[in-house]
Order: structure tokens, then C-alpha cells, then sequence
């Protein structure tokens, strides 16, 4: 009998998120019973419930960044025991035999990887429901072991803000001495600058919000530029080998371009709704390029975890409660997220 689970989603676009009942499978053979802890809020929620990429299927539950304890788990478990302290990021499934799949980059499986909210289930019939909600069935393939000595509501965003920007530094080249521009100081900007700092570059926050300096600069920044005031990027024209741009909202990325010396690269992990034209000239002068990046496969993302244990890198947070979440999202369309908001699942009852 498929359980009952309470559950926070979103009924139709832009409405506000309401407590919901769900269900969720009896575990498989190969699955692992989450009881969910912490979940982070990612703008990608946001995004999904807004309707901003068009075809989110309502009602919506959304949440990626899912961390919890195994309660229970299929005849067939091999990595998992009860009591686990383990992950959940974006994937909760895929082929696992196309290219794609066997290069370890399951998120663009050729038969559609399976997220872990809003997407169709290999059935090709029921939806999934994300991790704003009390327990999850996954299959263990796709269940990331947390690393011991990170706090569990501090690590959550790792499942999506670290991986997302994890393996961007990583495919890109970012290494001692590199000068890295983060581009956006929100939930993903403030990983990259954690992350990239670990690696040994020079971290320069690129920040709309000029009252972000000081946290910049905590977080592990050496320079601060606040691309609101006039002329602040002039003296940096030439200046990065690696841009990391977070930002959610349309925004000039040809100012941004500038700012690379010659084959350096800017790479787009933020979303933004609407289409952003590029000055092509900019980028010939110079061989730049621009690039996107897309989560990370699960065995990055485990390599990723395993990082962060090691470098004690864990989210600045706001821990909040079920009833508010809808506050969070309010703050964080404009911008106002310090540096992630977790919602501490245990408030939505068993
Ligand atoms: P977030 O916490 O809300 O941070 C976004 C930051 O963008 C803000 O803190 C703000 O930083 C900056 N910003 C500039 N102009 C803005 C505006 N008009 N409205 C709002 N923010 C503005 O978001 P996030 O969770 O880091 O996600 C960032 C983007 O990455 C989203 O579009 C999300 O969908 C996307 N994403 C992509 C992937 C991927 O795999 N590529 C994964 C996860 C998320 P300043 O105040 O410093 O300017
Ligand atoms: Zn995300
Ligand atoms: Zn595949």
C-alpha cells in the first residue's frame, strides 16, 4: 500500500504553497526509505512554481536539496543500512544504459533523465514529488552518502548549489592562483565562493547588492565589485580566467565578457526566464567563450560531498518552518538570501 506523506506544494503557477498530502511507493528491492530532515530551497523552486521555463505540471512539490535518514530499504540494499545519514539531489533516476548514462552524466540520459520533482517516473505515468515533504523512495543508485562531521541542515545545499558549481570550477579549470569572478551572491554564488576559494583561486564577488561586501569577503572572497555602481568593473577588464554566473534574473553579459582575459571562459548556471543576447564580437577578440553547466552526474556529486567533508564546506543558512516558506520565496525574487533557506521538515508532521 503506497504511504500517505505530508507534503508543501505549490496547487497552480505563482500560487502560494499550501500543506499537501502525497503518496509515495513502497520501497523496491532497490530502494531506500528516506525519512527527510532538512531541505533546501533552491531558485529553481522558485523558478518551477512560478512557471517561469513553462510546463510545470500543478500541484507541484517541489525540493533538491534533500537530506535525511534511511528507514527502511529493499531486500536488495547493498550500499545503505538503517540509520544512514544520506542525500537527495536533482536525479532519483535514469537509463543507466545510454552514453550519457555510462559517462556518469545521468541528468542528460537520452531517455530523459528522472528528476526528483516534476518529472514522469520510468513508468512513464505517475509524477514525482519533491523533498518538501516528510519521506521519499528512492533507488539506492541515486542515494548520496553524507560525509559525518558536516552539519545535516548546513550540507543540504550541497545537493544542488555545490554540485552546481562544484563541477563548473572543476571542468573549467579552476586551480591555485586562478582569478575566479562568482557573479551573484545567493544560494549557488555563495557556494562558488566557498568551493573556489577550497580550490586556492582568487575569488572576486561580482554582487547587484552593494551590502553584500562584508559577507563576501567572510565567505572567502578577496575582492568585492558592486556591479550597480558606475565604472566598478573598469579596472577589471581582462582581469579573470573563470566567470561563474548565478545570477536568476535577465542581466548585460557582455559587460560580464569583458571581464575574462583572452580564453577565459563564462560559464551560465543561473536561468534566468528570458532570453540574453550576446555580443559575438566581444567574444572573437579574445578566443572567450561561454559556456553552461548543468548540475553534475551522481558520481561528481558524491565526489563533490566528499570535498566538502574534507574542507569542512557547508551552506550559510536560514533554518525555517513549513508555514514559511512562501516568506522565502517572497525574499528570494528579490534577491534577499542569506545564503539559503532550509526548511526543517520535521514541521510539516509525520
Ligand atoms: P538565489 O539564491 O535566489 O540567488 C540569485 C542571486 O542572483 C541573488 O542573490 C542576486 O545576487 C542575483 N540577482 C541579480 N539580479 C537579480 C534579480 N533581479 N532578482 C533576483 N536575484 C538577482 O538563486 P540560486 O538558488 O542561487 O539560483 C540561481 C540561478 O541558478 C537560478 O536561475 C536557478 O534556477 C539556477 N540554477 C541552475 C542550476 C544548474 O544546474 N545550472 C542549478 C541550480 C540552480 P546579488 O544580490 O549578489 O546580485
Ligand atoms: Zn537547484
Ligand atoms: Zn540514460
Amino acid at each position: 500500500m503506497p504511504k500517505k506523506i505530508p507534503a508543501y506544494g505549490a496547487p497552480a503557477a505563482k500560487a502560494l504553497l499550501v500543506p499537501m498530502t502525497i503518496e509515495r511507493r513502497d520501497p523496491g528491492s532497490r530502494d531506500v526509505e528516506i525519512q527527510i530532515l532538512y531541505c533546501g530551497i533552491c531558485h529553481s523552486d522558485v523558478h518551477k512554481v512560478d512557471n517561469d521555463w513553462g510546463g510545470t505540471h500543478f500541484p507541484v512539490v517541489p525540493g533538491h536539496e534533500i537530506v535525511g535518514r534511511v528507514v527502511g530499504r529493499g531486500a536488495n540494499v547493498s550500499k545503505f543500512h538503517e540509520g544512514d545519514l544520506v542525500g537527495v539531489g536533482c536525479l532519483v533516476d535514469s537509463c543507466r544504459e545510454c552514453p550519457e548514462c555510462r559517462a556518469g552524466h545521468e541528468m542528460f540520459c537520452d531517455r530523459d533523465a528522472t528528476w526528483s520533482f516534476d518529472s514522469l517516473e520510468r513508468d512513464g505515468k505517475s509524477w514525482t514529488w519533491g523533498g518538501y515533504s516528510s519521506r521519499m523512495v528512492v533507488d539506492e543508485s541515486f542515494v548520496l552518502r553524507m560525509p559525518k562531521d558536516l552539519d545535516p541542515a548546513r550540507a543540504a545545499p550541497l545537493l544542488c548549489a555545490g554540485i552546481t558549481t562544484y563541477s563548473p570550477l572543476r571542468q573549467f579549470g579552476c586551480t591555485r592562483g586562478s582569478q575566479v569572478g562568482v557573479v551573484g551572491l545567493g544560494g549557488l554564488g555563495h557556494m562558488a565562493v566557498k568551493i573556489a576559494a577550497a580550490m586556492g583561486a582568487e575569488v572576486t564577488v561580482l554582487s547587484s547588492s552593494g551590502g553584500k561586501e562584508k559577507d563576501a569577503l567572510r565567505l572567502g572572497a578577496k575582492h568585492f565589485l558592486c556591479t550597480k555602481d558606475p565604472g566598478a568593473l573598469d579596472a577589471s577588464q581582462g582581469k579573470f580566467d573563470l566567470l561563474i554566473d548565478t545570477v536568476s534574473a535577465p542581466h548585460d553579459m557582455d559587460a560580464l565578457s569583458a571581464l575574462l582575459r583572452s580564453f577565459g571562459t563564462l560559464v551560465l548556471v543561473g536561468l534566468p526566464p528570458a532570453p540574453t543576447p550576446v555580443n559575438v564580437t566581444g567574444l572573437v577578440h579574445g578566443n572567450k567563450r561561454v559556456a553552461g553547466s548543468n548540475i553534475g552526474g551522481i558520481a561528481e556529486t558524491q565526489e563533490m560531498l566528499d570535498y566538502c567533508g574534507q574542507h569542512g564546506i557547508v551552506a550559510d543558512i536560514e533554518l525555517i518552518r513549513a508555514d514559511q516558506i512562501n516568506e522565502a520565496y517572497r525574499r528570494m525574487g528579490s534577491g534577499d538570501v542569506r545564503y539559503r533557506f532550509v526548511i526543517d521538515t520535521s514541521t510539516f508532521g509525520t
